[in-house]
């Protein structure tokens, strides 16, 4: 695999080979989640394409007191992990290099959706989370981008930005990798502590004994998302939201809950913010026991 840090060489890397090319971008930190996309995008590319994936801690979507200092990064170990799963190239590009004025006065803006949600708690996320990957869908060029179900809301925006602004790049969604405790993969469990670690699986569990209540449809969306709450505040997390929506606009749910809806926690574990969803019409695994499910 090889490395590039600078838009240049990478562009004339792009300009030696044909499509397709199969981006998967990234923070770094890697792991199995991570992993699988590469590994898809591998599949995706076949012998003649290209994986290329990305690793940028983007400034822009961070912010003020979040944890953009102290987000983890591991460059080499990410390497050896993109080489074993296949990726061709990897762009590792500078703060300054992206940003050469330290700052993006050009902005893309996601309309009132990126204001729901994960949007309410974090002011101008998506707006950086836009910018920055209209930015490298720029420089990479890619054929196909593959991002993760694990980040629901940015899937959904991101698919409304390429849509709106024609990005001719193919979108994939992978499916959410899980520890086998069915704690969601992320780069920031790394932040948890034993005890935390202990405790953040509730988020999954609760998520499987949503979906099959709102499968049997005895409830509504206010009085499961109320419940849904309570089993996460009960298990010692501080849930930031616990939305029912509509899987494609991101509305929330009022009255009854259907196969065509999401559902999405954010809650926080000492100071670690921990996200998850799960859609509705998803298969829940069967090796959960009855205990877990309660
Ligand atoms: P990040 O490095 O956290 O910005 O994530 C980069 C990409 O990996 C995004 O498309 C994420 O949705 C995806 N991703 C993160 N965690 C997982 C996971 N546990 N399973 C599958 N994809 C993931």
């Amino acid at each position: 695999m090889q490395t590039f840090h600078d838009i240049a060489q990478y562009r004339r890397w792009r300009d030696s080979v044909g499509s397709p090319v199969v981006f998967v971008p990234t923070m770094g930190a890697l792991h199995e989640g991570h992993a699988s996309l590469v590994a898809q995008a591998r599949q995706q590319a076949g012998h003649r394409g290209s994986v290329v994936a990305s690793i940028f801690v983007n400034p822009l979507q961070f912010g003020a007191g979040e944890d953009f200092s102290r987000y983890p990064r591991t460059l080499p170990a990410d390497e050896e992990l993109l080489t074993a799963h296949g990726a061709d190239v990897l762009f590792a590009p500078a703060a300054a290099t992206m940003y050469p004025a330290g700052k993006s006065d050009m902005l893309v803006m996601p309309g009132k959706i990126g204001e729901w949600w994960e949007g309410a708690d974090r002011p101008g996320h998506f707006q950086g989370v836009c910018t920055v990957v209209a930015k490298l869908l720029n420089i990479i060029l890619p054929t196909h981008m593959i991002l993760g179900q694990k980040d629901f809301q940015q899937y959904v925006i991101l698919a409304q930005m390429m849509e709106q602004l024609n990005f001719p790049v193919e979108l994939i969604v992978a499916p959410t990798r899980r520890e086998p405790d069915g704690l969601a993969m992320s780069s920031r469990n790394r932040y948890l502590s034993a005890e935390e670690r202990q405790r953040a699986p509730a988020i999954y569990r609760t998520l499987c004994w949503a979906v099959n209540e709102a499968r049997r449809g005895d409830r509504d969306a206010a009085q499961l998302g109320q419940e849904i709450r309570q089993r996460v505040d009960a298990a010692g997390l501080v849930t930031r939201y616990a939305a029912i929506c509509n899987r494609h606009t991101l509305i929330a749910v009022e009255g009854a809950i259907g196969l065509q809806d999401v559902i999405l926690i954010a809650a926080k574990l000492g100071t670690t913010r921990l996200i998850d969803n799960m859609r509705v019409d998803e298969t829940v695994p069967v090796a959960l026991t009855p205990r877990e499910m309660s």
